[in-house]
């Protein structure tokens, strides 16, 4: 590969997406390179907002069931728009909830310990949170931790090994929760793998989408997983906290919720007032009270983009992206040692590089003052994120730069190697 800027010139001239950056608030003064931590806002999301703020002036309570995107149905129907980015029904995807939260849910609702087959599988390297609704679904149970929950080990200490989470999925194991790819080194489990290696041993198995979903195409359906839960704000670009979702193969359909509530109901009953549930017969069921509407609406405009550019172009732009970036930092960056801790090899790579040194924190700081907006992640990573819908083959070039100037003058040395509150 030719890794002169002219390569990244010619690479920004035919990208078949290059249009959408015009879509997005790119500032000219910054290079972002966090858009796996949170997406940045587009201007069509920007207009959903406005829209669903205009049915609340117009239509009042009525906005539930009148105007152009009946609040009662959003749901739904954002389910419906996000399907095709996990290779899922419409019907099988809902938009609800965070990712916690919805975890929660799911491990309420799946997780049914019987006999000796009592523990669930996760690993050591999944985002903390994952593994505090773990625990504490256990301790609901009256299930100690300790003994319950099993985390694959790590080998080589940023990555897993297939054959090791396999190993891990004894006889006593009723529940498998996994991330997708890898908060960190962006690794990409082998989904399709560990799916047919569970369904064989007759175990539940659910997959965190966070940083995957809007990076790379998935085929859950097809795959035969279980269920599978997101949040919006990063790769999908819904804004602060926007509202996350969840997948349930259609095979679960018409079970209980385990954390039920109005929303839950068949959208023909909900209204009926019973006090005995009628769970939808779809994803539907497994959202529990009313939707954030002004938090799910800036997905109207946001996944309106995913569908119009089709996340197989988005993951081809973004593997070339990754790919440069990986070829830079090793030629500028030889001598500053920078560890590439991501998978080299593209069927195992997401959407973001993990860059391991000593001196990340401040390494960070000073990318920061120069303008590159990187994240870290504690104790020594940090996180590059080139987004293929609005980065391009020159800021990667840029970006390099940069940080082999920071490297080559010391520019860190200013700055304190410690996180900040958020990092
Ligand atoms: C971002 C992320 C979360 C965040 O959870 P929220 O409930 O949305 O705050 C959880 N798990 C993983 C793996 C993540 O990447």
């Amino acid at each position: 590969m030719n890794t002169q800027f002219s390569y990244a010139q010619e690479m920004d001239q035919i990208d078949v997406l290059k249009e959408y950056r015009n879509e997005f608030y790119v500032s000219d003064q910054k290079i972002y390179f966090d858009g796996n931590s949170l997406g940045l806002l587009s201007r069509r999301a920007e207009l959903s907002i406005g829209k669903i703020l205009e049915m609340w002036k117009k239509y009042a309570i009525d906005g539930w069931t009148e105007g152009e995107h009946p609040w009662f149905y959003l749901s739904e129907k954002l389910g419906e728009m996000s399907s095709k980015l996990i290779g899922a029904n419409a019907d099988e995807v809902i938009v609800t909830g965070s990712t916690t939260t919805n975890l929660h849910q799911l491990v309420a609702s799946f997780y049914k310990p019987i006999g000796n087959k009592t523990k669930i599988l996760a690993d050591e390297l999944n985002f903390p949170s994952d593994i505090y609704a773990l625990k504490s679904q256990l301790n609901l149970r009256g299930l100690n931790p300790d003994k319950h929950l099993v985390q694959v080990k790590s080998k080589y200490g940023d990555t897993l090994e297939t054959e090791d989470i396999i190993a891990s999925m004894t006889e006593d194991i009723a529940l498998i929760v996994l991330p997708s790819v890898l908060y960190r080194s962006g690794q990409i489990l082998d989904m399709k793998t560990l799916t047919a290696e569970a369904r064989k041993r007759n175990i539940i198995i659910g997959f965190d989408l966070c940083h995957s979903i809007g990076a790379i195409p998935h085929q859950l359906s097809e795959w035969d997983v279980d269920f599978a839960f997101w949040c919006t704000y990063k790769h999908l670009n819904g804004g602060p906290g926007s509202v996350g979702g969840l997948y349930v193969n259609a095979r679960h359909f018409g079970n209980q919720p385990g954390l039920a509530g109005w929303f839950s109901s068949a959208k023909d009953k909900q209204f009926n007032m019973d006090h005995t549930l009628t769970p939808a017969k779809n994803a539907g069921a497994f959202q529990i009270g009313t939707p954030h509407l002004l938090s799910a609406a800036p997905l109207l405009g946001s996944l309106e983009m995913f569908q119009e550019a089709g996340i197989d172009k988005i993951r081809e732009k973004s593997l070339r992206l990754t790919e440069y970036l990986i070829k830079l930092i090793e030629i500028e960056l030889a001598e500053y040692s920078f560890t590439i801790a991501s998978p080299r090899d593209s069927l195992s790579r997401g959407g973001h590089i993990f860059l391991k040194h000593s001196e990340a924190a401040r390494i960070c700081k000073a990318l920061k003052a120069e303008g590159v907006v990187p994240d870290f992640r504690n104790p020594n990573g940090i996180r590059l994120a080139p987004v293929a819908l609005y980065n391009t083959f020159a800021e990667v070039w840029h970006v390099v730069q940069i940080l082999k100037t920071v490297m080559k003058e010391e520019r860190y040395n200013k700055f304190e190697n410690k996180r900040g509150v958020i990092a």
